[in-house]
């Protein structure tokens, strides 16, 4: 896999400060996309050994939230292969940090539910790691700069661990002061 760029301290992407890594490859194609140079799988650095080491490293600080992954995109089934390992060693390293993954397929797809491109035998247990899906593809016509964490109204901020409980579609919500994961 390959990664298009790493952004420390970041607080767009999810509550709090947080580690943002933005993977290469994308086949949505969504019009007006905000990343397309990440579209291809080649584009930017390869996922090293490293680099997750570094990943981990700048989560350590008490002040740092969580981890996000977006992308590009997260779910395709060229990258589930790093990110699987990758996301496994943070939940253990980390259990009260939160985990965010933005994606363009949607809950359904993801868990299998309805069948996509995403959908592999990864791609549940990579879920099973998120503390929050931001999902759906970047629907122009749909955009809205007033929504938080989204680009468009279509994409649900899900509560992945709620969700995956009851067998219905939670949505997150940040009434709490803190998204720490208990
Ligand atoms: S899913 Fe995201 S990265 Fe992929 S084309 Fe759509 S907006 Fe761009």
């Amino acid at each position: 896999m390959n990664y298009a760029e790493i952004k420390y301290y970041d607080i767009a992407n999810g509550p709090g400060v947080r580690t943002s890594l933005f993977v290469s490859g994308c086949t949505h194609k969504c019009s007006e996309c905000f990343n397309s140079i990440a579209w291809s799988f080649d584009y930017g650095e390869r996922f090293t050994e490293d680099v997750c080491k570094k990943i981990y490293k700048s989560c350590e600080p008490e002040y740092i939230t969580g981890l996000t992954v977006l992308g590009g995109e997260p779910f395709e089934p060229e990258n589930q292969g790093a990110l699987l390992p990758f996301l496994g060693g943070f939940r253990a390293m980390y259990p009260d940090k939160s985990v965010w993954i933005f994606s363009g397929y949607t809950f359904e797809q993801i868990t299998g539910k309805e069948k996509a491109r995403c959908t592999t035998e990864l791609s549940g247990e990579m879920l099973s790691y998120a503390d929050v899906l931001v999902d759906g593809r970047f629907e122009k016509d749909k955009k809205d700069l007033t929504l938080r964490f989204r680009g468009s109204s279509n994409q649900r901020l899900i509560d992945v661990q709620k969700t995956l409980s009851s067998g219905e579609i939670v949505l997150w919500s940040d009434d709490l002061a803190t998204d720490s994961r208990h």
